[in-house]
C-alpha cells in the first residue's frame, strides 16, 4: 500500500449550487482540491420548503465537515414524533421517532434554503459564481471546458454535473431525455410556525384518497406545508397565483387549519412542482466529466434520501479522488461505490410514492418487515475513511 497527499486533480469545475454542488465542493476544498462552484441563479433566494435529514445523510455531512451536524441541530427541528391523520383531521396513529436510538442520529427537518446557506458558509465566497448557467462542454485528454451562458469558459481537470433533475451536464453526458413524471404534483411553503396545528418537534402526515399533506418545523419559528396529490396533468401554471389556486382547489376537501393555511400563504412562497424521477444509470463517469445528487439519481420523494444520497455521493466522490493515483480508478471506484446503492433507493422511493396514495395498511407485517429491513440497510450507511486502504 502507497500513500500520497497529492490529489489526482488540482482543479473541479462543479456545476450547481445547490446543497450537492457545495457539500462536494467543501469535501473537495478539504483535501486541497482547487474546487470551483458555478450556479446558474444571481443569487442564492429564500426558497424551498422542509427537507428531511436522516441519520446516513448526517453521518456523511459531519464527516465532510466535523461540528456541521451541531449547527444544522440548532437552525432545523428534530423529529421526536410522527403523527397519522386522515385528510379530515382525525388521528390514525402516533409514534415515536425510533432513529436516535435504532441509528444514532436523528431525523433533522430543515428549510431548504437554510441549509444552503449554511453550506454555502463553509466556503470563501470567491468560489461561488453565480450566475453562471453552464451550456456546454467538451473534453480531451488533459482538460474540460466548460461554458456558461454569460460568455465565460472554464478549463478544469474535472467536472462535476451536480446540477439537478434536468441536468445540462447529464444531457450532453447521456443524452437520455426528460425525466419521468411518476405522477403527483406537488406544492409546498414554509409559513410562521403555528402551534395549533403541529407540537414542537412532530412531523404530521394526512393522508386522503389521492393525496398526501405534511406538516413539519423546520426551526427558528416557521413550519413547512407540503401537499401532493395524484394528477395526470403535470403542466406548471403560468403565475404564482395560478399555482395558488390550483392547490386550494385540489386541496378544498382538507381539515379546515390545513386549507385556511394554504390560503394564508404568500403566493410567492409556494413551490410547484412535478414529482419526477429517472430510471437508473449504469454509468455516471466518462473520463473527466461525473454526475452528483439528482443529476445523477434523482428519486421521488417518498423515502426521503434524495439529499442524503447526495451527501453520500459527496463524501464518496472526495475520498476516491484522494485515495485513487489516478482519475480514471478514482471515478470507476465512484460508480462503483455509489451507482448499485442509489439504483436500490431510486427504485424503493418509486415504490413507496405509488403505496402513499393507498389505503394505510397498518396490518401488513410482510411488508413492514421489508420496509424495516430497507431502512436499516440506509440509514446504518456509514462513510469511512479509506486513506490508509489506497490500492499499491
Ligand atoms: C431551489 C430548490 C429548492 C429545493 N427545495 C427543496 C425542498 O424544499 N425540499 C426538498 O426535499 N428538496 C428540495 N430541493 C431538491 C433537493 O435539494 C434535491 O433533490 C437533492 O437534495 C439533490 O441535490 P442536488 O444538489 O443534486 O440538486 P439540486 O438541489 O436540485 O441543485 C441543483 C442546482 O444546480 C443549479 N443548476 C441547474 N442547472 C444549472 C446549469 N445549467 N448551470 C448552473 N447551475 C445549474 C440549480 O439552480 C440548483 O441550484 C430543492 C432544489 C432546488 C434547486
Amino acid at each position: 500500500m502507497i500513500e500520497t497527499s497529492k490529489p489526482v486533480v488540482e482543479k473541479v469545475a462543479i456545476i450547481g449550487g445547490g446543497i450537492g454542488g457545495l457539500a462536494t465542493a467543501i469535501a473537495l476544498r478539504k483535501q486541497g482540491i482547487d474546487a470551483h462552484v458555478y450556479e446558474k441563479a444571481r443569487e442564492f433566494l429564500p426558497v424551498g420548503a422542509g427537507v428531511g435529514l436522516h441519520p446516513n445523510g448526517l453521518r456523511c455531512l459531519d464527516a465532510i465537515k466535523p461540528g456541521i451536524v451541531d449547527i444544522l441541530k440548532c437552525s432545523g427541528c428534530q423529529v421526536d414524533k410522527v403523527t397519522l391523520k386522515t385528510s379530515t383531521g382525525e388521528t390514525i396513529m402516533t409514534y415515536e421517532s425510533p432513529m436516535i436510538k435504532k441509528y444514532g442520529q436523528p431525523t433533522l427537518t430543515i428549510w431548504w434554503c437554510r441549509l444552503q446557506q449554511i453550506l454555502a458558509s463553509y466556503l470563501p465566497s470567491e468560489v461561488i459564481h453565480l450566475n453562471h448557467c453552464c451550456i456546454g462542454f467538451e473534453q480531451n485528454e488533459n482538460s474540460v471546458i466548460t461554458h456558461f451562458k454569460n460568455g465565460k469558459t472554464v478549463e478544469s481537470d474535472l467536472l462535476i454535473g451536480a446540477d439537478g433533475v434536468n441536468s445540462k451536464v447529464r444531457e450532453i453526458l447521456i443524452s437520455d431525455g426528460e425525466p419521468r413524471y411518476v405522477g403527483s404534483m406537488s406544492w409546498r411553503a414554509v409559513v410562521n410556525y403555528q402551534d395549533e396545528l403541529l407540537q414542537p418537534h412532530e412531523v404530521i402526515l394526512m393522508k386522503g384518497e389521492e393525496s398526501i399533506v405534511f406538516l413539519l418545523g423546520v426551526g427558528e419559528g416557521n413550519m413547512s406545508w407540503l401537499a401532493r396529490k395524484l394528477l395526470p396533468d403535470s403542466t406548471l401554471s403560468s403565475t404564482l397565483a395560478e399555482a395558488k389556486s390550483r392547490v386550494l382547489r385540489e386541496f378544498a376537501n382538507s381539515m379546515e387549519p390545513v386549507r385556511e393555511l394554504i390560503a394564508q400563504t404568500d403566493p410567492e412562497g409556494i413551490l410547484e412542482g412535478s414529482i419526477c424521477d429517472r430510471l437508473p444509470l449504469k454509468q455516471w463517469s466518462y473520463a473527466r466529466v461525473t454526475l452528483l445528487g439528482d443529476a445523477a439519481h434523482p428519486m421521488t420523494p417518498a423515502a426521503g434520501q434524495g439529499a442524503n444520497t447526495t451527501f453520500e455521493d459527496a463524501y464518496e466522490l472526495a475520498e476516491c479522488l484522494r485515495n485513487f493515483s489516478d482519475l480514471q480508478t478514482a471515478l470507476a471506484n465512484y460508480d462503483n461505490r455509489r451507482i448499485q446503492r442509489t439504483a436500490i433507493i431510486q427504485t424503493h422511493s418509486a415504490e413507496r410514492e405509488k403505496l402513499y396514495y393507498q389505503p394505510f395498511q397498518q396490518n401488513n407485517q410482510q411488508l413492514q418487515q421489508e420496509r424495516e429491513n430497507l431502512e436499516n440497510w440506509m440509514y446504518n450507511y456509514e462513510p469511512k475513511s479509506e486513506s490508509r486502504l489506497r490500492p499499491g
